[in-house]
């Protein structure tokens, strides 16, 4: 997917901003604290004055991500739920927003509430079929978040369809990447406006900065949510974009480590006794197979697979677990396990949770950077503890 006049997606990682320091001429761009900049003179303006407006660290660190997303440039915030809450900033109270009925949980509380409170019209959607992208576009979107693969159950949905029909009805396509990364999916060449990322997962890699973007296609889209980022003060800090970037460096190395190892753990699982259902759109069982092979460069290190034995299955399983952590989050170097039935999804209820296919069986794995003889190794040991 990579177009011929841009540099490939490692190479950009890695170069970001390097050998670029006006001062020193640092290798690395350097780290910039401060949170304001001295003005050479009345009406002498410099490109800095104040770190909210405009920080050098926070802005080679959106350069990178807009560049690795193919955008025009990017926001970068203090999580990703604030890369949302900038892009909802864009929807008038007239505006139907339309969301997947199994996006993100805080992404659809936070949708939610600001429409109970009047701020736009919103709609949740069926985005997986035809049918139901039919009676969504139907309604007259003015915006389309769309989080592809979902999460937990990994149902994908078709960006460049979605986009197509967007096209018609002169809606912006928000896509929400954060479990694939640009590493593995570009939605801005499959024609969507905007990319979310929550920088916590795998462009940080590393577990250890909360952080978030919005990437835009176009300069004027990019302008307007400058505006609300500064205004609201939606903004990432100088330290936690600094080492932000230097997780992006490894991204792609993380990310292609990680899927071979997670392509590897949802065979065995597969075809492991114990285990009822492997969501893993690798597989070509899945059915969503096709549409991910069809858009992605990659299936990615998430999956999911329910237990025989529901909860009590799962409990022991857990337990008996000595490299995977048990945890909320994803895309770090260290592989995580989810109960989402009790973690991730416990707020939604038992009715939704079973719609959205949450059952008490159900484990997702953030599958990391360790040998995949390891992983497999301590997976099927803990397989033999469930009964
Ligand atoms: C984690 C996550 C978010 C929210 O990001 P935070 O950095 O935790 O605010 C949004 N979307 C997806 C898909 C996520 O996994």
């Amino acid at each position: 997917m990579t177009k011929k006049n841009r540099k490939n997606i490692s190479t950009m990682a890695v170069q970001a901003g390097i050998g670029q320091d006006p001062a020193y001429h640092d290798v690395i761009p350097p780290l910039h604290l401060t949170s304001t900049f001295e003005i050479q003179g009345i009406e002498k303006k410099g490109p800095y004055e104040y770190s909210r407006t405009r920080n050098p660290t926070r802005d080679t660190l959106a350069r990178a991500l807009a560049d690795l997303e193919g955008g025009a440039n990017a926001c970068v915030t203090s999580s990703g739920m604030a890369a949302i809450t900038l892009m909802l900033h864009l929807l008038n109270k007239d505006d139907l927003l339309i969301a997947p009925y199994d996006c993100y949980g805080r992404a659809y509380r936070l949708m939610q509430a600001l429409s109970d409170k009047g701020h736009f019209h919103l709609q949740f959607v069926d985005m997986y079929s035809k049918k139901g992208l039919d009676k969504a576009f139907a309604l007259t979107p003015r915006m389309v978040f769309v989080e592809t693969p979902s999460n937990p159950v990994m149902r994908t949905a078709d960006i460049a369809d979605i986009c197509k029909r967007a096209k018609k009805y002169k809606s912006i396509v928000a896509v929400d990447n954060t479990f694939l990364s640009p590493v593995l999916q570009q939605p801005l060449a499959l024609g969507a406006d905007l990319v979310i990322h929550s920088n916590t997962k795998f462009i940080n890699g590393h577990s250890d900065v909360v952080g978030g973007a919005l990437i835009a296609k176009t300069k004027e889209l990019w302008t307007e949510l400058d505006f609300w980022s500064n205004s609201l003060g939606v903004i990432g800090g100088p330290f936690d974009c600094y080492q932000t970037l230097r997780g992006l460096r490894t991204l792609e190395l993380r990310v292609k480590r990680a899927q071979e190892s997670a392509a590897a753990i949802a065979k065995m699982l597969a075809a492991h006794p114990r285990v009822a259902k492997v969501y893993y759109p690798g597989l070509k069982s899945d059915p969503f197979h096709a549409v991910a092979k069809k858009q992605q460069n990659g299936f990615g290190a998430m999956l999911s697979f329910e237990l025989k034995g529901g909860l009590a299955a799962a409990r022991r399983f857990v337990e008996a677990l000595e490299i995977f952590s048990l945890a909320q989050s994803l895309g770090g170097t260290e592989s995580l396990i989810n109960h989402p039935a009790t973690m991730t999804h416990v707020a939604m209820g038992p009715e939704a949770r079973k719609a959205a296919g949450v059952t008490d069986g159900l484990l997702r794995l953030s599958v990391g950077i360790e040998h995949a003889d390891d992983l497999i190794l301590d997976l099927e040991n803990a397989l033999k503890k469930v009964k």
